[in-house]
């Protein structure tokens, strides 16, 4: 794939956290050796990563994986921005720098900022996707729906800054987020106890993949629910089958504990120890970051459970620093027990101030 038409990264992340999603990207481009600067504009809910050497763009595609990107819920590639649209002909100038591009796109996302100042141009992009899809399937930028190439094929992303500016950029598929404006749509579920449970079904999605999911959370495999109540949590592993102990003084649902999957302990999550492994571990507690990730290091450590997900709630400030210190913190008390494992974060969508975590113990 040709990167030479695009001179920077555009990255979606949640509005607030711009200063982490550039600090991210710098350190992670300068691992990469490479050196850039980065425009985030406070509360904007994007961040674009420019190199000072234009070619140093095919060395961040080389290497850059979306996964191991906390903060950003995209990655784009991107050739700049389009401004002055002519009211009457916007597709012209879009046109024009999609074909800079020089690729065919298996999908065309027209997108804006996830902030509340956008959601009118959310609405005019609704409105233009019709007209822009048009041009580009006579231009022949599209390839055909359903073809063998179409699930490879990067898509076009235009990401409008009100009517009359886009950046234009593509995704990879398998590098990127999978939804538009890299915000799952999930339907929440009646009878979960809590919207919490959003959470945890947008985690299992995000942070493993297919293969994964199928032969890491099986039916019949236990697991642990720190932090359990009101049940949100549970409930979905309840659901996907797994036999749960519920960790919280707090009450759980009813229903759900009647449901005879998931059995109650009222007791403090820090001393809890189950009296045999279990397969998985989640945590939901609201405590200090390092103090959760010294919980899971040394549940992991000691060989109480395979597989986790938990949250880490981040401070005020220093939110990315924090993040990378609770990934030292595991990654040290593993190292000393000789156990590989595989550490993801990211700060989904349905996370506030917090980002979570998946810890996979074992070879990849
Ligand atoms: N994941 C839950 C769900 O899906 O419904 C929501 C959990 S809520 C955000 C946090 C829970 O952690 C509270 O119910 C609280 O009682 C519990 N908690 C906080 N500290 C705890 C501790 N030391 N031991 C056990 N539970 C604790």
């Amino acid at each position: 794939m040709s990167f030479t038409a695009c001179h920077s990264l555009l990255l979606y992340c949640r509005a607030g956290f711009e200063k982490e999603c550039a600090t991210e990207i710098m350190a992670v481009a300068t691992e990469q050796g490479v050196s850039g600067y980065a425009k985030a504009k406070p509360d904007s809910a994007y961040v674009v990563f420019t190199p000072h050497e234009e070619a140093a763009i095919a060395t961040l595609a080389h290497h850059l994986r979306y996964a191991e990107l906390i903060f950003a819920r995209q990655l784009i590639f991107s050739s700049g921005i389009v401004t002055g649209l002519p009211v009457a002909h916007r597709t012209v100038p879009l046109l024009q720098a999609a074909q800079a591009l020089a690729l065919r796109f298996g999908s065309l996302l027209l997108e804006t900022a996830d902030t509340n100042e956008a959601k009118e141009t959310l609405a005019f992009c609704r409105q233009f996707t019709p007209h822009m899809q048009r041009a580009l399937a006579q231009a022949g930028l599209l390839v055909n729906e359903g073809s063998s190439e179409s699930a490879d094929a990067p898509r076009l992303h235009l990401f409008f800054l009100g009517s009359a500016a886009a950046y234009v950029g593509f995704s990879n598929p398998g590098n990127s987020s999978p939804w538009a404006m890299g915000i799952p749509r999930l339907k929440m579920p009646r009878e979960a106890p809590s919207r919490s449970t959003l959470k945890l079904v947008e985690a299992l999605f995000e942070m493993l993949n297919d293969a994964e999911r199928a032969t890491r959370l099986k039916s019949g495999m236990r697991a642990v629910d720190l932090g359990a109540a009101p049940g949100g949590w549970s409930w979905q592993l309840a659901k996907h089958g797994l036999l749960v102990t519920a960790i919280d003084n707090g009450s759980l649902d009813k229903a759900l504990l009647a449901g005879g999957m998931v059995e109650h302990l009222r007791e403090d999550g820090f001393h809890y120890k189950p009296k045999r492994p279990v397969d998985w571990l989640v945590c939901d507690m609201i405590e200090s970051p390092s103090r959760i990730a010294t919980l899971v290091g040394e549940w992991a450590a000691s060989g109480l459970c395979r597989e986790s997900i938990f949250n880490l709630k981040l401070p005020m400030k220093k939110r990315y620093e924090e993040a990378q210190r609770c990934r030292d913190i595991i990654a040290a008390r593993l190292e000393q027990a000789g156990m590989p494992h595989t550490l993801r974060m990211k700060q989904l969508y349905h996370d506030r101030e917090e980002v979570t975590a998946y810890l996979h113990c074992g070879r990849p």
